[in-house]
């Protein structure tokens, strides 16, 4: 096509051209008058005779329908919209006269259309779809043309909404471009040219050629997002591979593994803004305590070395004291030979008595001084075995629900994986019994939340100490918990659970003078050895679902 002319110009011309030379309008001459007109090869000779003639006829009504149809003012379709879609149907249908004649003579009805019922009643109106510009370009329309596919709307909005299609251009390429921008810089050529086909677009309308342009600045702005899919991707694998390296370097029982080990499981949920934020919150959280134990370990320990260092000092000059006093002695039992007088003896004594006192009284101050500094190196050697318990503890706060202190779903797969090694080699069975306190919610619901977390601490503390040393209790979520009895038969643990339900109806909690009275209801079942600890809790929570609809606060048993 003749790029500097819009197709409905060129067949305008062609059209003249015909009437200059006093050819009938038939398919034939138009097509080669056309492409005469737009410089192009004209197309073959038709089939045959007969079908020419009545194509002709069916040209000539529809060319004729397309002059009158093109004087004629419309609402929705004006002058440019209709030379507009003219454009579209012969571009995109120009290798098939019938196709080009039929959709030539949808589009002519639909501007037939324009204006209300009133217009569609006349004609063949009835017969051939109408509409508005946006109704009538359907994407096969353009197939030649992938710019309709994205940008269907017309150059030129309908009267009846003339902000619309601007506001929608302006809102895409708003999104576009933020879609775009990234703080290292990459994107800004390519916002830069989107920036300026859009100010182009919205100035001078849309055109074919500024479909392909945007077109291509489309496909640019897809393969930058896709490879910043692709590297997000990558950041993941990333983050996963050095979480799981830190998991494999790091000292067993050490805060890093276990803060790995965290940060480990809920990358591996997958990347979620949340899971990444939860994990970014409890490592920064956590380093931050754990830096002010260590500076304050530190602090401790360095005044515990400078109090030994004094010590050592103050015994180096005590010493020194005490063999200048021996040295004395010698001297003095010299003096005691040579006295030849009572006078010289006497001096000699006092001399002794008054050397000896005041080495007694050093010796006496010292000892008071390394007393003291003792106590203060003991009180530091407490505060440095406290500091370091505490690091410790935080280590492990990574499998201690913070509510209740108690094993939290970390601390009891820990556990877990432990029994269930020490099972396999003795040959025992773990029972496992899921518990769920009893009408939870309406607990919350009528004395409120801070009472719920009462009952719920209270309840870890009741079970935690009923057991025995080898058993776990361990949150398991919400109002659940979850027991873990190494080498225990099924009756067993059933009786253990039911003990625990007497001793929690005998205990009432309390919560700011009101009494809160709490009971569960549990499932318990074996551990069957290679089934994941997931599906023995499944079996548990068949149990507990019947111990619920057979009227709670009991505890039944899944074989
Ligand atoms: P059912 O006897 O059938 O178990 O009924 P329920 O009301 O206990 O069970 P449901 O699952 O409907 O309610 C559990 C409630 O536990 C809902 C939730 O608000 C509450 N909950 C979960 N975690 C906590 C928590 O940490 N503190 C408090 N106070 N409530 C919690
Ligand atoms: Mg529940
Ligand atoms: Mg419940």
């Amino acid at each position: 096509m003749d790029s500097r002319r819009p197709a409905a110009q060129i067949a305008k011309e062609a059209l003249r051209r015909l009437a200059q030379a006093q050819q009938e309008p038939t398919p034939e001459n138009f097509a080669r008058a056309y492409a005469q007109e737009s410089g192009q090869e004209p197309p073959p000779a038709p089939a045959s005779p007969k079908a020419d003639r009545a194509q002709a006829e069916q040209m000539a009504q529809t060319i004729d329908k397309l002059m009158r149809g093109l004087e004629r003012g419309g609402r929705s379709w004006t002058l440019a919209r209709k030379k507009d879609g003219v454009a579209r149907v012969l571009s995109a249908n120009r290798s098939d006269p019938q196709r080009l004649l039929t959709r030539l003579s949808q589009l002519i009805t639909s501007w037939d259309s324009d204006g209300g019922p009133a217009a569609k009643a006349g004609g063949d109106a009835h017969e051939e779809p109408g509409g508005t510009p946006s109704q009538f370009f359907e994407p096969e329309e353009f197939a030649s043309s992938r710019f309709a596919e994205e940008f269907a709307a017309p150059a030129e909005p309908p009267p009846s909404a003339p902000s619309v299609w601007p506001e929608i251009e302006t809102h895409l390429h708003g999104t576009v471009t933020h879609a775009l921008r990234n703080p290292i810089g990459h994107g800004q050529d390519l916002i830069a040219d989107l920036d300026a086909a859009q100010r182009e677009l919205l100035a001078q309308g849309a055109t074919p050629e500024r479909a392909e342009q945007m077109l291509a600045l489309c496909q640019r702005a897809r393969h930058m997002l896709d490879h910043r899919q692709h590297l997000f991707a990558e950041l993941g694998v990333l983050c996963r591979e050095l979480s799981a390296s830190i998991v494999e370097l790091a000292e067993d029982d050490s805060w890093a593994r276990g803060q790995a080990s965290v940060m480990n499981d809920t990358l591996n949920q997958g990347l979620s803004g949340r899971g990444v934020r939860t994990v970014s919150e409890m490592l920064l959280g956590t380093r931050t305590r754990q830096r002010a134990l260590r500076d304050e370990r530190s602090r401790a320990r360095e005044s515990l070395k400078l109090l030994i260092t004094r010590m050592l000092a103050e015994l180096g000059e005590l010493g020194r004291h005490t063999d200048r006093f021996q040295n004395n002695v010698g001297r003095y039992a010299e003096a005691v030979e040579k006295a030849d007088s009572l006078e010289s003896l006497a001096g000699t004594v006092r001399e002794m008595v008054e050397e000896s006192r005041s080495v007694q009284s050093l010796v006496h101050q010292t000892q008071e001084r390394l007393t003291l500094e003792h106590d203060r190196a003991t009180e530091l050697a407490v505060k440095v075995t406290r500091l370091e318990d505490e690091l410790r503890k935080l280590s492990n706060e990574v499998q201690t629900d913070q509510l209740t202190q108690i094993a939290n779903r970390r601390g009891l797969i820990a556990a877990f994986d432990t029994e269930q090694a020490k099972a396999g080699r003795d040959q025992t069975r773990i029972a496992l019994a899921l518990l769920d306190i009893d009408n939870f919610k309406k607990l919350n619901d009528t004395l409120g939340h801070a009472a719920g977390d009462v009952a719920l601490k209270s309840l870890a503390a009741l079970v935690q100490q009923s057991l025995r040393p080898g058993d776990l209790v361990a949150r398991y979520g919400g109002e659940e918990f979850v027991l873990l009895l190494p080498a225990t038969p099924l009756d067993e643990a059933q009786r253990v659970l039911q003990r625990l339900q007497r001793e929690l109806t005998k205990s009432l909690f309390s919560h700011e003078g009101r009494e809160v009275f709490v009971t569960f209801s549990a499932g318990v079942t074996l551990y069957r050895s290679g089934e994941t600890l997931e599906a023995a809790l499944d079996r548990a929570d068949v149990a507990l679902y019947e111990a619920k609809h057979t009227g709670k606060n009991r505890a039944c048993v899944a074989p």
